[in-house]
């Protein structure tokens, strides 16, 4: 899925970097990317996954802690449960593969409900990026498209 992400970013950045398109085209395309900064901010930093179930928990937290949220972060019989204080746990972070620590934890927590929301969430901030990233680069190839033939008269 990031993979895709990062060869859609390319072909963006080859185009706008290239003659092929008008100045206004561009434009359109620098301000629709504008506009996804903070998702693109949110994948492109260290870890993005960890660091964003880290702020998803503590957020969950707080909210239910404030009587925002009625769900328990986890439906688990444990009182040390790092979920239950906000945390991500630390087998989960220090696990091979994050997914895997997430698929060990929940043997003994299966209803560990915030971690499946997050994961959710997740995926939707990624498909939402990718989503615009497509649009901004199908309006681009169109753009040069149509701006091509009258290159070539040149
Ligand atoms: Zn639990």
């Amino acid at each position: 899925m990031l993979d895709r992400i990062t060869r859609l970013e390319q072909n963006v950045r080859y185009i706008l970097e290239s003659d092929a398109v008008d100045f206004e085209d561009k434009q359109d395309a620098s301000a629709k990317l504008e506009e996804i900064d903070q998702l693109a901010g949110q994948i492109h930093r260290d870890k993005p996954f960890e660091r964003f179930l880290q702020q998803y928990i503590a957020r969950a937290h707080r909210d239910y802690q404030s009587g925002d949220r009625e769900e328990p972060l986890c439906r688990c019989s444990y009182a040390e449960c790092d979920l239950k204080q906000g945390r991500l746990p630390g087998r989960v972070r220090t696990a091979d593969s994050l997914q895997g620590g997430i698929d060990e934890f929940q043997e003994r927590h299966p209803e560990s409900v915030v971690l499946l929301e997050a994961r959710e969430e997740w995926l939707s901030v990624i498909g939402e990026y990718r989503q615009i990233l497509r649009e901004v680069y199908a309006d681009l190839e169109q753009a040069r498209a149509e701006a091509e033939p009258r290159y070539k008269k040149v």
